[in-house]
């Protein structure tokens, strides 16, 4: 297959609904674009009935395009793309010249036509370049699973032609969902839960928390400034809050029983969440929890720790093993990443013993030794705004 400047991008149209339709193709063709501008590209996108081309100034290669494409949700699967002039010997040529090398073991051409007025039906264009492709090539036709599927599709003023599909992600566009925070630790699970935020169509803003002055904190930084811009491959938004807690957990650490340190700092971080998610416009908080994965994350844990929050609390990785998070992290390459070098602000002043079933009575006598939301306000006018270009 030759570089070329243009692709041929299907999305699913599963659930999409007349007034829903027009924004959700809008926003596909933006994040097509902005990811492909990322890359280097400069193009436009054209949108059709059911798909969206994208033209660039300069042609790519497949791997490119694949580059590119398979990190844009909402696309179904996509397909660099050839265009020719609206007639058999043109498509015929376009084919022909861009047929793989190697064996192929079996093929099929699906053919599509949006303009009626094209002298050939779908199956009789299918039938005829079927009968040239095999001729030349001696490859068998099979319908149903064909190793090499070669589209056709004959849209008003020009024919577009492609060999083979790739899987695109799937998903929703992110930006159709609304917006959403991430509580983004820097650990393995809690990418993975972003990654799945943003596969929902979220625009996600991450938060992380560190224990600034105290303990490794510029590792914890780096490596969530890391995280983000791996996942901003994938639409999440290229900046992070960054939240130093250090006092306020030894603040806790003094006041409050021991055993009720960690879910204090927990409900420290859900409060000031919260009130960076109100400032952004953000609808909900998610998390990397994983029902039982943990002694911090049983049904009581969460719960407790979810009672501080003034937001939905969303846990996408509530049904999955550790294995199987992993097996994500690795896939989206952020699974190296959350192995580079850096204190977790958790274990600050992390006591041996901790409650593991808490009730709420006795985590609010115990926070009542702190003046919580002087704490949470405090924290908050430490933000700041990291970029990550
Ligand atoms: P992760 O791998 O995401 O750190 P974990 O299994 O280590 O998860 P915990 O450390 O108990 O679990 O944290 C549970 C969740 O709380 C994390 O997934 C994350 O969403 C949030 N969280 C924990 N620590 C931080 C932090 N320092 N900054 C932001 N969010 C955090
Ligand atoms: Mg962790």
């Amino acid at each position: 297959m030759r570089e070329t400047p243009h692709a041929v991008v299907h999305y699913s149209e599963i659930g999409l609904k007349g007034t829903n339709r027009p924004f959700f193709e809008r926003t596909l063709a933006q994040n097509i674009l902005r990811r492909v501008e990322a890359l280097g590209g400069r193009g436009r996108t054209e949108r059709l009935s059911g798909r969206i081309l994208v033209h660039l100034e300069e042609p790519w290669s497949p791997q490119r395009w694949a580059e590119a494409l398979s990190t844009v949700f909402g696309i179904a699967h996509f397909a660099p793309a050839y265009l020719t002039a609206l007639d058999m010997a043109a498509i015929q040529e376009a084919i022909l010249e861009n047929l793989p090398e190697g064996p192929v073991s079996s093929f099929r051409i699906s053919a599509s036509r949006d303009n009626k007025a094209f002298p050939l039906t779908s199956p009789e264009i299918q039938q005829e370049l079927g009968a040239v492709v095999q001729q030349k090539m001696g490859w068998p036709v099979r319908l149903k699973g064909a190793e090499l599927d070669i589209g056709v599709e004959i849209l008003r003023d020009r024919a577009v032609v492609y060999l083979g599909r790739v899987e695109g992600p799937g998903g929703l566009p992110v930006g159709t969902s609304g917006k959403v925070v991430l509580l983004l630790s820097g650990g393995i699970d809690s990418p993975v839960a972003g990654y799945f935020a943003l596969k929902r169509g979220c625009r996600v803003i991450p938060i992380h928390f560190h224990s600034r002055p105290f303990g490794n904190w510029m590792g914890s930084e780096a490596r969530a400034r890391e995280i983000v811009r791996t996942l901003a491959r994938y639409g999440m938004e290229p900046y992070l809050y960054v939240v130093p807690i250090g006092k306020q957990q030894r603040e806790i650490t003094v006041r409050a029983p021991v055993a009720y340190r960690v879910i204090l700092y927990r409900r420290l971080m859900m409060r000031v969440a919260t009130m960076l998610a109100r400032r952004e416009g953000a609808k909900a908080i998610f998390t990397g929890e994983s029902l039982g994965q943990v002694a911090s994350q049983t049904l009581e844990s969460l719960a407790v720790v979810e009672d501080a929050a003034g937001l939905p609390v969303l846990r996408p990785l509530i049904g999955l093993d550790k294995l199987e998070i992993i097996a994500i992290a690795e896939r989206i390459g952020t699974f190296s990443l959350s192995l580079m070098e850096g204190d977790d602000c958790c274990q600050f002043l992390m006591p041996r013993r901790v409650v593991t079933h808490p009730h709420l009575e006795d985590v609010l006598r115990a926070e009542s030794a702190v003046d919580m939301d002087a704490l949470a306000q405090d924290a908050l006018e430490g933000a700041s705004r990291v970029e990550v270009g």
